[in-house]
C-alpha cells in the first residue's frame, strides 16, 4: 500500500518510521515533511492545512491511505476533503475534530456520555470568569476554548494570573473553560477509533513545561516516557469503557461519527481517573515514544481504522523494553524561538545503540545541513530494558546534539526511575 502522511512535526518523522517498517507498506509519502523525514521518503511542499490542496495530492500520488497527523489541518476539515475524494483517511472530520478544536463542545460531549472529567464553567467576559475562579478556588486553571498548541492553558494560584489570561483570550475574541484543579499523575493514552471500535495503546506520560520539576511556562511537550510501570492494572480497560468506547458511541450518535486517535489525557486524582482533555491525533512527543515499541504494523493497523475494520485488526503487540523520547528545544522556546541554526551531532546520536533522532522544528539549508527550523527542534529516543537504561541511553543521545543556545529538560522519566511516582488507592474505579 502506498500512503501520505500530512504534517511538519516529529509526531510525524516517527509515524513515517513506522510505516516504512511496515511489511504492507510500499511508499510513503509525505507533505510538507522536515529534514529528517525527506531523508527517508519523497516530500512535498504543499500547505497542508488546505483541505482541496491534500485531497489533489492524495488523488494525484494514488495512495491508500492518508494519514493526517496534526491538529490543525483535521479542524480544518482535511480529512473530509480527502475522503469526498474516495480515498481511506486515518484522521477525524471537521466536525469530529470540535472534540479538539472546541475545549466547551470536548466538556458537553463527556457530559453526554457519562465520562469523568473536572467540573468546568464556561466564561465568556471578565465578570463570568471572576465567578468561575471564585467557585472552584485556588489553584486556578484557565483554559482557552480553541486550538492552542498545548499553550493556551493556565494552572496558578494567584487570582491575578488566572483573571490576565482569561482576558487575553477575551481580547483575542475568544471564551475560555475555567475548572476545578485536579491533582495526581497525568497520563496520556491514545485511542484509536474506526467510528465504532477502540483499541487502545500503551499510556505514556509526557512533560508539559519547560523546565525541570514541572516549573514554568506550558509548552508542546518537552519528553516522554512508555509503558508505565506504576499505573493500575486495569488503567487501560477503564479509560476503553469508561471514556473511549461511551465517547465513540456518543459521537456515532450524533451523526459525526469519530475516526482516528482519540488522545485521552487523564489525571489519576484521589477521587478516581478523570479526564483532563481530549486531543484528536496522536499526541507529540508521547508517539515517538509509544511508536517505538509497537511491533504490530502501523500502516495496516491505521487502514484498517480509516475502513471501519478495527475488530479485523491484529493484536497489538509490543517491545518488552521501555521507550524514553528527550525533546531537544531552541533557545527561548516557548515564548519566541531562535531559528536558522546549524545542528551538529546527529550521525553520532544514530550510531549509538537502541537511540535515534526524530526531526521536528527543522530545515534543510542552502548546502544540505540541518539547521533549526522551530521551537521543538528533534527528540532523541531510546529503547533500554528498563526506564533507567533507556533514560541514561537516551540523555547519551541529547549531549551529543549541537545546537546553540538549545535547551531540554534533564528530568524526563526520573520520578518514575526512582520509584517516586505515588497513585492513589482509590485512583481507579471512582
Ligand atoms: P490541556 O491543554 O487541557 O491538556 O492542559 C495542559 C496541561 O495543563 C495539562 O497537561 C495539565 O498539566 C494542566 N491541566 C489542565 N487541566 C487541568 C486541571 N483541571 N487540573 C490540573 N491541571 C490541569
Amino acid at each position: 500500500m502506498k500512503v501520505l502522511v500530512i504534517g511538519p512535526g516529529g509526531r510525524e518523522h516517527a509515524i513515517v518510521r513506522s510505516l516504512l517498517a511496515d511489511p504492507n507498506v510500499s511508499e510513503v509519502h509525505a507533505a510538507p515533511g522536515n529534514a529528517g523525514i525527506s531523508k527517508l521518503v519523497p516530500t512535498h511542499n504543499i500547505d497542508g492545512n488546505d483541505p482541496d490542496a491534500v485531497a489533489a495530492l492524495a488523488t494525484k500520488l494514488g495512495v491508500d491511505l492518508v494519514v493526517v497527523g496534526p491538529e490543525a489541518p483535521l479542524a480544518a476539515g482535511v480529512s473530509d476533503a480527502v475522503r469526498d475524494a474516495g480515498i481511506p483517511v486515518f484522521g477525524p472530520s471537521k466536525a469530529a475534530a470540535q472534540l479538539e478544536a472546541s475545549k466547551a463542545f470536548a466538556k458537553e460531549v463527556m457530559a453526554e456520555a457519562g465520562v469523568p472529567t473536572a467540573m468546568a464553567m464556561v466564561a465568556t467576559n471578565a465578570e463570568e470568569a471572576a465567578a468561575a475562579l471564585d467557585t472552584f478556588g485556588a489553584p486556578y486553571v484557565v483554559k482557552d476554548d480553541g486550538l492552542a498548541a498545548g499553550k493556551g492553558v493556565v494552572v496558578t494560584n494567584n487570582r491575578d494570573e488566572a483573571l490576565a489570561h482569561a482576558q487575553t483570550c477575551f481580547d483575542a475574541g475568544g471564551t475560555v473553560v475555567i475548572e476545578e484543579f485536579l491533582d495526581g499523575p497525568e497520563v496520556s493514552v491514545f485511542v484509536l477509533c474506526d467510528g465504532r471500535n477502540t483499541v487502545a495503546l500503551s499510556p505514556a506520560q509526557d512533560f508539559k513545561r519547560i523546565f525541570d520539576n514541572d516549573e514554568g511556562p506550558n509548552t508542546g511537550g518537552m519528553g516522554a516516557y512508555t509503558p508505565l510501570e506504576w499505573a493500575p492494572a486495569g488503567l487501560v480497560q477503564e479509560v476503553i469503557d469508561r471514556v473511549a468506547q461511551p465517547t465513540v458511541n456518543e459521537m456515532a450518535n450524533r451523526g459525526t461519527p469519530f475516526v482516528g486517535v482519540l488522545f485521552v489525557g487523564l489525571a489519576l486524582t484521589t477521587r478516581g481517573t478523570r479526564v483532563i482533555e481530549f486531543n484528536v491525533r496522536f499526541g507529540d512527543p508521547e508517539t515517538q515514544a509509544v511508536l517505538a515499541r509497537l511491533k504490530t504494523p502501523l500502516g495496516a493497523l491505521l487502514l484498517a481504522a480509516a475502513k471501519g475494520e478495527l475488530d479485523k485488526a491484529d493484536e497489538l503487540r509490543w517491545s518488552k523494553e521501555t521507550a524514553v523520547a528527550v525533546v531537544v528545544a531552541s533557545e527561548n522556546y516557548p515564548d519566541t524561538p531562535r531559528t536558522g541554526d546549524r545542528i551538529r551531532g546527529l550521525k553520532k546520536v544514530d550510531e549509538l545503540d537502541g537511540v535515534h533522532v526524530i526531526h521536528a522544528g527543522t530545515a534543510l539549508d542552502e548546502d544540505g545541513k540541518v539547521i533549526s527550523a522551530g521551537g521543538r527542534v528533534l527528540a532523541v529516543v531510546a529503547l533500554g530494558s528498563d526506564l533507567v537504561e533507556a533514560r541514561e541511553r537516551a540523555y547519551d543521545g541529547v549531549e551529543l546534539v549541537q545546537l546553540e543556545g538549545s535547551q531540554f529538560r534533564t528530568d524526563i522519566g526520573r520520578k518514575a526511575a526512582r520509584g517516586e511516582i505515588k497513585v492513589a488507592s482509590n485512583a481507579t474505579g471512582a
